[in-house]
């Protein structure tokens, strides 16, 4: 067997970094590798992603008011959800979708609980929660950058950063609905901006390197962050996803995750 050697082009990470973006297109292979009995919910969600994307292609997003959005008030987006969702489900089970669309993306939109059949709850979850990142993103991407703000909150959804990727004293937090990512100081509390070295901390987990949970004793939420340098990182979103072992015993620890 050849090996091959890859030419003095400085550290893996340094290139990796250049690439890094949440919603760059995900790593299923390694998902699915760390979750090797779930192959199957994986293996749907990944085709799910794959038809919304394409769906969105012909949804219309320029009436969409962002002032709006960027107060996360995404009641907007009602009628583009339904058109994607829609699409994205007919080109999927080549047939109509088996509730009401409308009363469905309104109810997701509205309240954390959607209107339909019971059997078919958890996979029309899946369609619109990749719907709702799609839009978004698209429209973060067609619009003005979003002014930079100091929050740990998106400047452009609204939304809390879920995760953070740290090189050196840079720290960067990745919005996971709409793709956007922004600086952020590196010993301040994400939820309540609290600065006090003695309650904020981190944990660490054996087996899991270079990826931290960082918490906060004022406010009592906790945050992923990923250390650049300490390993070979994917796209922001597969990081969140292949560290899900983490929210776990931050939860164990009494932890919230973030709003
Ligand atoms: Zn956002
Ligand atoms: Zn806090």
């Amino acid at each position: 067997m050849q090996s091959k050697v890859v030419g003095s082009r400085g550290p893996l990470w340094l290139d990796l970094s250049r690439q890094l973006k949440y919603g760059a297109e995900m790593d299923w292979d390694l998902i699915s590798k760390t979750y090797p009995d779930d192959r199957e919910g994986i293996a749907l969600a990944m085709a799910i992603h794959k038809v919304v994307n394409m769906s969105l292609k012909d949804a219309e997003l320029s009436g969409i008011d962002i002032v709006k959005i960027s107060t996360s008030n995404f009641s907007e987006i009602i009628p583009a959800l339904s058109h994607v969702v829609r699409s994205a489900w007919v080109s999927y089970y080549k047939t109509e979708p088996p509730f009401d669309m409308n009363e469905a993306a309104s109810s997701f939109i509205g309240s954390s609980s959607i209107k339909v059949p019971e059997n078919v709850s958890h996979v029309v979850a899946v369609f619109f929660n990749n719907a709702l990142r799609a839009i978004l993103k698209k429209l973060r991407e067609t619009s003005p950058e979003p002014e930079s703000i100091l929050s740990g909150s998106c400047s452009f959804c609204g939304t809390y950063a879920r995760i953070i990727f740290d090189e050196e004293a840079q720290r960067t937090l990745f919005c996971p609905l709409c793709s956007h990512s922004w600086r952020y100081p590196r010993v301040r509390c994400t939820v309540c901006g609290n600065t006090d070295h003695e309650t904020l901390g981190y944990i660490e987990a054996e087996g899991i390197e270079g990826v931290r949970v960082y918490f906060c004793r004022q406010c009592n939420h906790f945050i992923k962050a990923v250390d650049i340098k300490d390993r070979i990182t994917p796209d922001a979103e597969t990081m969140d996803a292949i560290t899900l072992e983490l929210d776990e015993l931050a939860r164990e620890e009494g932890l919230n995750p973030v709003p």
